[in-house]
């Protein structure tokens, strides 16, 4: 308020005073006696002057003399009153009658002087006037300011994202906000003289009564309440709001009610706002979705599962009841993943997710744990029986044909299962002893289920000590390469050898490939191991070179894991060159479950390596899924027909058919043939007649050390089929 005054005085300039009479005389007196007062004074002679003047100029203040010739002293007054002009009109005249005096006043003169004036009468009557006219226009300047400040304020209110209300001492509306119209959905009118109850979720009522209606004031006061309002809609929803409630700061709102005399002051009602925090409380309630569920399956998370464990495993404990934890893996997934791409693996997981889900009861947690991985809580089992029950519920769902974009898909899962307290009493137990028990069905065939025993646990605890000494092995040079001839059987020559791992282990003795290498590549473990062969196969070539021995191209086993790794091919070609061997000492024997996974990624790299003249073989022939059109994307060279069918050549016509199938095939596709396993003469001659190039049996020896395989070697290069023979 003191700011707006000095702004006003500051804009003040001197009061102007315009002197309207006929008399001359009169005039030049009257402005002689003001200006000698400091004034600052101009005069009209005649009411029509004075019109004129007033129309031109602003003044503060006027005398005017009623009885004038022409335009009389009322018409400038009804002039002024009709044309609103702001001055302060101070009669000066010889009409003294009180009629004379009423109607001047009533034209809208500030007052009257009688003529002839008495100087101080008048000097005083000015003063007046002018002080008078300041104190409106400062009046009037307040109430613009006020008017202006209202105005901001009902803005800012009514614009606020937040509700802002006032409720009575009795808890009903007096003011509410646009912005609740907006929010709730209800017309002010709706709402104004209605308990603010009406507005509160039935759950919120009770803590709703406390905050919306604060009595207390200043830092008691209720702050950041969540409550829930109603919305005015047919559907009901809920809102959420963070109450923010206050009492009236009583001098502030004008709402003040000064009470009795003992100077208490009495409780008028409170003032509050409330700010709409459903988008926050959707985000805070997504986060919390997401920190414990799986975005893919929808399903419940490792963390939200253990917590559920935990849970029911207090409850079994208290109860003496039972539980049963299920540790679920889909098998061969990752082929399914690889073959069929990643976005109809994620809807396989999904079709999983819900099968399962039809199995199970409400009270059942169904979690994703990872990958193809599921973990199941049955909180409420009885015994085993029912928990296979289950088992064998969700075997067969999962076994049935899954169409997916026209494409039947055959899938299956393989479930093992702990009881609590059996098989464990706690979370890590429990999920631990489920994982070995899925383990178990994993490695026995699959798709199909098993509890948690000792026995198992046992083999379990075994594999682990294989899995701990082969990390061992690597670093204690306890790895051995052995070689096994492949000879030409119508010339007898030794062509090629075959290099096979051997692990020398310091408690087991020699421990063959089919014992660790699985294992191996279970783990991955078999990369280092891979390096290792191909790097100790390299060695020996130059060895042998260096001895002066003719080219003999080695054979080398590798893992599909192998193929996967990004390094690869540069892997390969860098021990070459690290030996300063060409591609063509070498070739790389690959299973057809090694050529299948990830198909287009293994096409690129083998393209790679057979430009550096690296051949390849197909290893294991006739047991996996070779189809004739992949197997000319490929760049193959030979074909190694599995030692299963050539075991049973005299015997089993079916495997003869194979065998003859493979060599047609091999002769169409002009791919070298191969044999392994040929152990008798009839077999190779057999095998020689289909035309095959290559045989690597037992007929012309065994796998043996490097050191055996040189000496051999030094005795035999270029060995004849009848030495061959004795081989080993
Ligand atoms: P494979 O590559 O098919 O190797 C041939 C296997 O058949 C060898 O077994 C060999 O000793 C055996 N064999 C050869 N001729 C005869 C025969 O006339 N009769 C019989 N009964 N068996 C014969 P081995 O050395 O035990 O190797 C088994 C498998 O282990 C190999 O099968 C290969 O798949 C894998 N393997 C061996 N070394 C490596 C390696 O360095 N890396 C990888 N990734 N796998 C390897
Ligand atoms: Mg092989
Ligand atoms: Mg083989």
């Amino acid at each position: 308020m003191s700011e707006i005054l000095t702004v006003v005085s500051e804009m003040k300039r001197k009061p102007k005073i315009l002197i309207v009479d006929d008399d001359a005389a009169m005039l030049s007196s009257l402005r002689m006696l003001l200006k000698a007062n400091g004034h600052v004074v101009e005069s009209a002679q005649g009411g029509e002057k004075a019109l004129e003047l007033l129309t031109a100029t602003d003044y503060e203040l006027m005398l005017l003399d009623l009885q004038m010739p022409g335009v009389g002293g009322r018409e400038v007054l009804r002039h002024i009153k009709t044309n609103g002009i702001d001055i302060k009109v101070i009669v000066v005249s010889g009409e003294t009658s009180f009629s004379a005096v009423k109607e001047a006043l009533t034209e809208g003169a500030y007052d009257f002087v009688r003529k002839p004036y008495d100087a101080g009468e008048l000097l005083t009557t000015i003063d007046n006037g002018l002080q008078s006219r300041e104190l409106e226009q400062q009046h009037k300047a307040l109430g613009h300011a006020l008017e202006e400040s209202e105005k901001l304020h009902r803005y800012i209110v009514n614009n606020s994202p937040d509700i802002v209300y006032v409720l009575d001492n009795e808890g009903c509306f007096t003011f509410v906000n646009d912005r609740t119209e907006n929010l709730l959905g209800y017309k002010r009118e709706e709402l104004l003289g209605r308990h603010f109850s009406m507005l509160i979720h039935e759950e919120d009522l009770i803590e709703a009564s406390y905050v919306f209606n604060e009595r207390r004031s200043g830092v008691r006061a209720c702050k950041d309440v969540e409550l829930r309002l109603n919305i005015n809609d047919e559907a009901k929803t809920v809102r959420y709001f963070d109450t923010h409630a206050l009492p009236i700061e009583l001098y502030s709102v004008g709402m003040y009610n000064p009470g009795g005399l003992d100077g208490k002051s009495e409780f008028i009602g409170t003032y509050g706002c409330a700010r709409d925090i459903t988008d926050r409380r959707r985000n805070e309630e997504l986060v919390n979705f997401q920190a414990f569920h799986d975005l893919l399956t929808g399903l419940p998370n490792r963390a939200l599962f253990e917590d559920r464990l935990k849970l029911a495993i207090a409850h079994a404990c208290r109860s003496r009841g039972h539980l049963a934890v299920m540790y679920l893996d889909v098998d061969r997934f990752k082929l399914v993943n690889d073959s069929l791409g990643h976005a109809m693996g994620d809807r396989l997981l999904q079709i999983f997710a819900e099968r399962i889900l039809d199995c199970l009861r409400a009270e059942d947690t169904l979690a994703r744990f990872g990958g193809d991985e599921f973990t199941l809580l049955l909180p409420q089992i009885s015994n085993k029986e029912d928990a296979a029950a289950v088992a064998r519920k969700i075997l067969e769902s999962i076994r049935a044909p899954i169409l997916i974009d026209n494409q039947e898909i055959f899938t299956s899962v393989s479930a093992g299962i702990a009881m609590f307290p059996q098989s464990g009493e706690t979370i890590e137990t429990l999920v631990k002893s489920a994982d070995i028990a899925m383990y178990h069905v994993k490695s026995n065939g699959k798709d199909s289920y098993q509890f948690f025993s000792e026995e198992i646990n046992d083999s379990h605890t075994c594999h682990l000590a294989v899995e701990r000494d082969m990390h061992k092995a690597i670093a204690q040079h306890q790895f051995e390469v052995f070689f096994q001839p492949k000879v030409n059987p119508t010339s007898c020559q030794v062509v090629g050898m075959e290099a096979l791992i051997r692990w020398n282990h310091p408690e087991k003795g020699l421990v063959m490939p089919s014992d660790f290498i699985p294992m191996a590549e279970q783990t991955k473990l078999i990369v280092p191991i891979g390096d290792w062969v191909l790097h100790a196969t390299c060695k020996e070539i130059c060895h042998w070179r260096e001895q002066g021995l003719p080219k003999i191209k080695v054979s080398i086993n590798i893992s599909a894991i192998q193929i996967e790794q990004e390094d690869f091919v540069k892997k390969i070609v860098n021990t070459l060159d690290d030996f300063k061997l060409s591609g063509d000492y070498i070739e790389l024997e690959i299973t057809e479950y090694g050529l299948m996974k990830n198909r287009e990624n293994t096409v690129q790299k083998l393209r790679k390596l057979s430009a550096h003249g690296i051949t390849i073989a197909i290893d294991d022939f006739g047991t996996g899924y070779s189809s004739l059109s992949y197997l000319q994307n490929f760049p193959v060279n030979t074909l190694k027909i599995d030692r299963s069918f050539v075991k049973n050549i005299e015997f089993d016509t079916t495997k003869t058919c194979i065998v003859n199938a493979i060599a047609s095939m091999a002769k169409g596709l002009n791919l070298h043939m191969v044999a392994e396993g040929v152990e008798t003469v009839s077999q190779l001659n057999y095998l020689t007649n289909l035309g095959c190039v290559e045989v690597q049996g037992f007929l012309f020896g065994k796998p043996q050390s490097a050191q055996v395989t040189f000496d051999l070697l030094c005795q035999r290069v270029g060995g004849e089929l009848e030495s061959c023979l004795y081989y080993g």
